[in-house]
């Protein structure tokens, strides 16, 4: 730490996009500082499928790709409904799953090795917003030029702006368990998008385990730890035998200010979470690119309180995309469009290589919904035989 505890940015939150963030404040020359309240490698719950998006924005950020040996991948994905098999498919790339110990540790020591100081295990006991200043637990106080809360789902960065991070009835919540199974390289997951309401299941291959979980939108009026249940039990898992732990995950209500001055919101703090495939690890890591670039450009002008402006301009794209995926889960998981649904995901290859498209970043929500509604309209216009005007001439 320098002597006089000043840096230009200060991220609270060394997940993927707090260390993004300080990866790229480091990399632009700028003095920073990476505050996290836990001690790495440290556990998080999650999928951990790192999405070709994900490993692209590692490779720009981190300027390198994910060691081989802390991964597993396999092409072989299967669609399930309620435990039915749909289809067996092979994804058109291979999927990568790891572990967020190994990763999130991987990028932490990254961001530090570029030069950012290194503030594990300790938590900020109070923000002083007025001086740009925040006091850790031990007593040391730190002045920023721009603060960025890369702070997670609970984001005290966030409560302390807004009063809290999110409404829970609005987001999701998920229950996940890690079920010792050494799985081989090209191992199936699959995707249960049945076995509960405006969500869905996952069961991922690791190396050492597999990750089995379930998400939903909790104010649809459904029991998610009975779902867990009853979802182990369909894959082959003694629920008493394994250890389930749950969590937030902030997909559907991202925050339509995600800052204020020179202090920024980014990753799962400012809810940037694709509300229907559940990812959050893409636009944690270009989210807190985004955010360190922006603060740059504001202490470089002199204006660290312009920060929030530049970051806005940055994020509105993410933003209008995340708007696409409400809309379009609305569509998705409506009861009236289940049947459907259903029979799409059984048989359509538009459905699935839209799925992996967008996953890889390929395709963009804006695309999804012009081919959306061509095929609806084209479904719509299928059964006429001939044009309104020529009926009228007709008749
Ligand atoms: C069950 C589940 C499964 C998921 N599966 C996937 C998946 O397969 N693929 C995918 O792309 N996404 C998945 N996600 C989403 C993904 O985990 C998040 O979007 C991603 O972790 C966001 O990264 P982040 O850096 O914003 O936040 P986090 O990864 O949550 O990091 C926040 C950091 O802030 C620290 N922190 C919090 N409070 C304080 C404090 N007071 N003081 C100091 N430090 C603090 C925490 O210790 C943590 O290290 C899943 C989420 C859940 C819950």
């Amino acid at each position: 730490m320098n002597a006089d505890n000043h840096f230009d940015i200060v991220v609270l939150g060394a997940g993927p996009a707090g260390a993004a963030a300080a990866k790229r404040a480091a990399d632009l020359g700028l003095s920073v500082a990476l505050i996290d309240r836990a001690v790495f490698p440290r556990h998080k719950l999650c999928g951990a499928l790192i999405s070709p998006r994900a490993l692209a924005a590692i490779l720009d950020v981190h300027g390198v790709s994910l060691p081989d040996e802390a991964c597993l991948t396999s092409r072989r994905v299967a669609f399930k409904w309620q435990g039915e098999v749909l289809r067996e498919i092979d994804a058109p790339y291979p999927l990568t799953y790891t572990t967020r110990l190994d990763l999130d540790h991987w990028l932490q020591r990254s961001a530090i090795a570029a030069g950012a100081a290194n503030l594990e295990g300790t938590r900020v006991s109070e923000f002083r917003e007025v001086e740009n200043a925040l006091v850790l637990e031990d007593g040391r106080r730190l002045t920023y030029g721009v603060l960025i809360g890369a702070d997670g789902a609970a984001s005290p960065v966030a409560k302390h702006l807004f009063g809290r991070a999110f409404d829970p009835d609005r987001i999701a919540f998920a229950f996940e368990t890690e079920v010792p199974d050494a799985c081989a390289p090209d191992a199936l997951m699959s995707i249960d998008f049945r076995i509960v309401r405006w969500g869905y299941g996952w069961n991922f291959p690791k190396r050492a385990t597999r990750t089995i979980g379930l998400g939903g939108i909790k104010s649809v009026d459904q029991d998610l730890k009975a779902l867990m249940t009853a979802y182990l039990v369909q894959e082959g898992v003694d629920p008493a035998a394994v250890t389930i732990k749950g969590a937030h995950l902030p997909g559907g209500d991202y925050r339509a200010k995600p800052g204020r001055g020179n202090v920024l919101l980014a990753g799962d703090a400012a809810g940037f979470v694709d509300a229907i495939t559940g990812e959050g690890i893409a636009l944690a890591i270009e989210s807190g690119a985004l955010a360190a670039e922006a603060a740059a450009e504001a202490i470089r002008a002199g204006a660290p309180s312009k920060a929030y402006r530049a970051y806005f301009a940055r994020v509105k794209p993410i933003q209008s995309e995340l708007d696409r995926v409400r809309r379009i889960r609305g569509i998705v998981y409506a009861e009236a469009f289940e049947t459907h649904f259903k029979s799409r995901l059984k048989t359509s290859d538009w459905v699935a290589s839209s799925f992996f498209d967008v996953l890889a970043g390929r395709m963009t929500y804006a695309e999804v919904e012009k081919r959306f509604a061509q095929k609806a309209f084209a479904s719509a216009i299928k059964g006429l035989k001939v044009w309104p005007a020529k009926r009228r001439r007709r008749a």
